[in-house]
């Protein structure tokens, strides 16, 4: 079992002593939280934090990471709280262990393949700082490392998951060793025979292996001394699953596997061109086999993997894979992103302009670092800064970009679910519709049959899916009822000339007027009467005889009286039907004289007889409309009232207005020095029967000395 002072012995070259204190009492710490847990294999359950961070010790990582490591399981498993941690071991460690705490509770679950990639960036997305994925995939080795205990379902899962999340991020992050390591372990639990079969082979020829590898090295370093060529080779056997996947893609015997050794130069030298000049020795020694050859130099793998590889054909005829690549190069193969968080040997940060650059792009992070110092300790790097993952009720995860709401994740279901969409709730409470989605958030939308989309929705959505689907809705809703409005007012406009718009509309006369106005339906005709871009009057034209024509009188903007059209109805009840609506700047009321204005794509807007606007208005669009009432109403007015400033009769008036049964919603009231008080209400009322009545009412009172209607403006 490790003990502490291993630990200690391992970091205590690069770490000052106040961080070794830091260590130890970490260590104090979790055991005594964890104190009396076994684990599945019987030994205590200290030996687990204490192995991750041995595992984190070894790749040379800062001391919160060390740290970390030893509290990872602490407020997942134990009564220790997130407090406790801040309290005792600061802000930093508190923030490390609370990403742990979150992360691992994303689990992969029953779901299939295609998912994987969404939960890897989901992890990566919650890995607010890069040390949490670090402490996290050093956990992840350990439970692998002693998976044995667990029984066989536990096994094949927790192997999938690894295979499946981990692996790949160990291998996102460039850390090679972690990567096959995980892959290793998880091909044998979840493929024991396969596995099982593979090594009892590669055992089986090993020596045979090692003394043909011991051959190649020696014949690559003599020629490598004769041309001057300084480095290291290095000759490994590949991991088991390497090889294994090399089987089944290429669908191989083990037998015909040549390349179980992969050749390593590791050239003393920085510089690109002596991996090329290395590789030019190793053809001239070796036939190069056609269609082997890649150059992850001048086109690095996507981690930032550089190297040169060949297969040539080797002694005895035997196939050899071999990599060139620098020093740097190796390193980076070897640790990837570890290696920045790593102390150099005199315990300071010294990573090369180069490395930083790399991991800039690696993490994809935009902001400009000054200095690597800096850059080391401000670790907060968002992998994704522009996207959050979310969980839908079934455990599938969906990426957003940032500043999505659950209107965006409920068309991104079902455009029925979006358009019937009423509510949402996140991670079970419920959550406003403009609600920002946040990472990890277990997303439910709550739709109600018949429900609409609003135009207001384009506001809260960042999605383009969403914003088409909402502006389609909108845009059919409007023509529906443009199209509607457009029958009206045609059929109305037809019987004032006594023609019967049914039986025109399906004539041969009506070709010509859709040529004309480039509309091909009878449809669309309505519509562009119903938007206001036709007048009905331009349409029945083309139907009378020209001397009728003539003989209509231009509209009259001045009348006192409305056109002498058939009126259309405002009916309340139909409201939506017809698009009407009342125009805020006259606020008529049931009794008014009234007029309609067709206002483009919007319907009908009513405005008073004597509204001070409707001078100004397009003649060809005025419409002539009735009042129409069929249910009861409130509609608001507004007035004012002079009255002499004398105790009592502000209560006067508002009772005279409250005994006829109607609600004051706003008042104002100012006093002049001449003792005249004037008066602003605002009421509710049904009609203007009504609001004549209250007028009536508080002229009878004493001390008022006018009452009168007014207008906005
Ligand atoms: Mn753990």
């Amino acid at each position: 079992m490790l003990r502490i002072n291993d630990i200690l012995d391992r970091v205590q070259p690069y770490l000052s002593p106040t961080e070794l204190e830091m260590i130890e009492k970490a260590y104090i710490f979790s055991a005594s939280v964890h104190q009396g847990q076994i684990r599945l294999s019987g030994e205590p359950y200290l030996t687990h934090p204490m192995e991750v961070c041995g595992i984190l010790a070894d790749m040379k990582l800062d001391a919160a990471t060390l740290v970390t490591g030893l509290l990872h399981d602490t407020v997942e498993d134990t009564l220790a709280t997130q407090e406790q941690i801040e309290e005792a071991f600061g802000k930093e460690v508190a923030f490390l262990v609370d990403g742990l705490t979150k992360i691992s509770k994303i689990t992969l679950g029953n779901q299939e393949e295609r998912q994987a990639e969404n939960f890897r960036k989901m992890i990566l997305a919650m890995s607010s700082d890069i040390r949490i994925l670090l402490v996290r995939l050093a956990d992840r080795i350990h439970n692998m490392r002693t998976l044995e205990f667990q029984t066989p379902d536990r096994q094949l899962y927790i192997s999938k998951e690894t295979l499946e999340l981990y692996a790949p991020l160990a291998n996102r992050l460039g850390i090679n060793w972690m990567k096959m390591e995980l892959e290793d372990l998880s091909f044998r639990y979840l493929d024991f025979e396969a596995y099982n079969e593979l090594a009892k082979r590669v055992v089986k020829k090993q020596k045979k292996r090692e003394e043909y590898a011991e051959e190649v090295r020696g014949i690559i370093r003599q020629e490598m001394e004769r041309f001057g060529i300084r480095g290291e080779v290095e000759g490994r056997a590949k991991h088991f699953y390497s090889i294994y996947m090399k089987m089944k893609e290429q669908h191989i015997d083990f037998d015909e596997v040549y390349d179980l050794t992969a050749f390593r130069i590791i050239l003393d030298s920085d510089k690109d061109k002596d991996c090329y000049e290395a590789l030019s020795m190793v053809h001239a020694l070796w036939t190069p086999v056609p269609g082997r050859f890649k150059d992850y130099i001048a086109m690095p793998k996507a981690n930032h993997y550089q190297s040169l590889h060949t297969t040539v054909i080797g002694p005895y005829g035997e196939r050899v894979e071999i990599q060139i690549r620098t020093r740097p190069m190796h390193n980076w193969a070897e640790e990837g992103i570890a290696a920045h968080w790593r102390y150099k040997e005199g315990g300071s940060f010294s990573p090369d302009d180069n490395q930083i650059k790399k991991l800039r792009d690696l993490l994809d992070a935009q902001q400009e670092i000054k200095n690597p110092r800096e850059f080391m300790s401000n670790l907060k790097v968002a992998l994704f800064p522009e996207e959050v993952y979310v969980f839908t009720p079934n455990g599938d995860v969906r990426s957003f970009p940032k500043g999505a709401t659950p209107i965006d994740f409920a068309y991104s279901i079902h455009t029925d679910i979006g358009n019937q969409c009423i509510g949402a709730k996140a991670n079970r409470s419920i959550v406003p519709l403009k609600y920002q989605l946040r990472n990890g958030d277990r997303v439910e939308i709550i739709t109600q049959a018949g429900h609409h989309p609003s135009k207001d929705w384009l506001k809260y959505v960042v999605t383009t899916r969403a914003m088409a689907k909402i502006r389609n809705w909108v845009k059919t809703e409007e023509r529906k009822k443009s199209v509607a409005l457009g029958r009206d007012l045609l059929e109305k406009e037809f019987k004032k000339h006594h023609l019967k718009f049914g039986q025109i509309s399906k004539s041969s006369e009506m070709q010509v007027l859709f040529k004309e106005l480039h509309t091909e339906s009878l449809d669309d005709l309505l519509a562009f009467v119903g938007y206001g871009r036709v007048s009905p009057k331009h349409v029945v034209h083309h139907f009378l005889p020209e001397e009728e024509v003539k003989k209509e009188e231009p509209v009259d903007k001045t009348r006192k009286k409305g056109p002498e059209t058939e009126p259309i109805g405002v009916s309340l009840a139909g409201i939506d039907d017809i698009m009407v609506r009342f125009g805020k700047c006259c606020d008529p009321i049931p009794g008014d004289e009234i007029v309609g204005y067709i206002s483009r794509g919007r319907g009908i807007t009513v405005h008073t007889d004597n509204c001070i606007h409707v001078p100004d208005m397009d003649a060809e669009r005025l419409v002539n409309v009735q009042w129409d009432v069929r249910e009861k109403r409130e509609y608001p007015v507004q007035m004012k009232i002079v009255c002499h400033d004398s105790k009592g009769i502000l209560a006067d008036i508002s009772t005279a207005i409250s005994s006829l049964d109607v609600n004051i919603y706003h008042a104002e009231i100012n006093t002049a020095p001449d003792g005249q008080a004037t008066c602003h209400f605002g009421v509710n009322v049904n009609n203007l029967k009504q609001f004549n009545k209250i007028s009536a009412a508080i002229r009878k009172l004493r001390g008022v000395i006018s009452v009168e209607r007014i207008w906005r403006s």
